[in-house]
């Protein structure tokens, strides 16, 4: 599903010039759960950001069903992201003017969903997380257990086949991590390809997979031992 091959990712500034990624390799197989692990600035994010579309790599192919998206126009590499990706953040990142409904129903109305459409498909969505009697307030009123399970119904709203999940437990207590991180598996199971950047070694156990960023490049990567 996904493939890059030599990414590199440097950023440059006024007086310094950082490698954030140096030459990854890496193929993901549709229904993987791969864990990216690894020190904090060694690229983890970028490599996340550039994998959904949010950024560019600086040289290298990024790979997606089998077609390269170097070769995508901006308007094509959108409609691919939005698609096909659903993103989950550590800092949750939903929009606080808007209601926890609105929040989850933004990825249908750039669809065109249809406005009886939408309310269905918003509130399975958040029944599913739980999180459906909270669906008139605003973020700013929920824990953030609460936050985190709404931004994951934003996430799979539109049935991506891709979640790329960004220390999505981070912020939270270890009952609310450990909530977020069944229904990360529970959509795994159902077929939803997810990469999930983690510092969590509990977390990381849920994958198929955990691959070790240092420096930029990849240093190991290991099937998990399934019991
Ligand atoms: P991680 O997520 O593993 O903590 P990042 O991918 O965020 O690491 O960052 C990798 C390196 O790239 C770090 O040295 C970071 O400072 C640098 N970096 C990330 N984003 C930018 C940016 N927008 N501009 C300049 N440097 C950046
Ligand atoms: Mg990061």
């Amino acid at each position: 599903m996904i493939n890059t091959k030599n990414l590199i990712k440097v950023f440059r500034t006024d007086e310094v010039e950082t490698t954030a990624l140096n030459n990854v390799n890496l193929e993901i197989n549709k229904g993987e759960f791969v864990a990216i692990m690894g020190p904090s600035g060694c690229g983890k994010s970028t490599l996340l950001n550039i994998i959904g579309l949010l950024d560019n790599p600086s040289e290298g192919e990024l790979h997606f069903n089998g077609y390269q998206v170097e070769n995508y126009t901006e308007r094509q590499r959108t409609n691919l992201r939005k698609e096909n990706i659903g993103f989950v953040f550590q800092s949750f990142n939903l929009i606080d003017e808007l209601t926890v409904f609105e929040n989850v129903e933004l990825p249908l109305l750039y669809m065109k969903v249809s406005g009886a459409e939408r309310k269905r498909r918003v509130n399975e969505a958040l029944e599913r997380m739980n999180i459906a009697h909270r669906a008139k307030h605003f973020p700013q009123q929920l824990s953030g257990g609460q936050q985190q399970r709404v931004a994951i119904a934003r996430a799979v709203i539109s049935n991506p086949k891709l979640i790329l999940a960004d220390e999505p437990t981070g912020n939270l207590d270890s009952a609310n991590g450990e909530e977020v991180m069944n229904l990360l598996t529970q959509l795994n199971e159902e077929g939803t390809t997810i990469i999930m950047v983690t510092h969590s070694p509990s977390d990381a156990d849920r994958s198929h997979r955990i691959i070790q960023l240092f420096d930029g490049h990849i240093v190991t990567e290991n099937m998990r031992q399934k019991l």
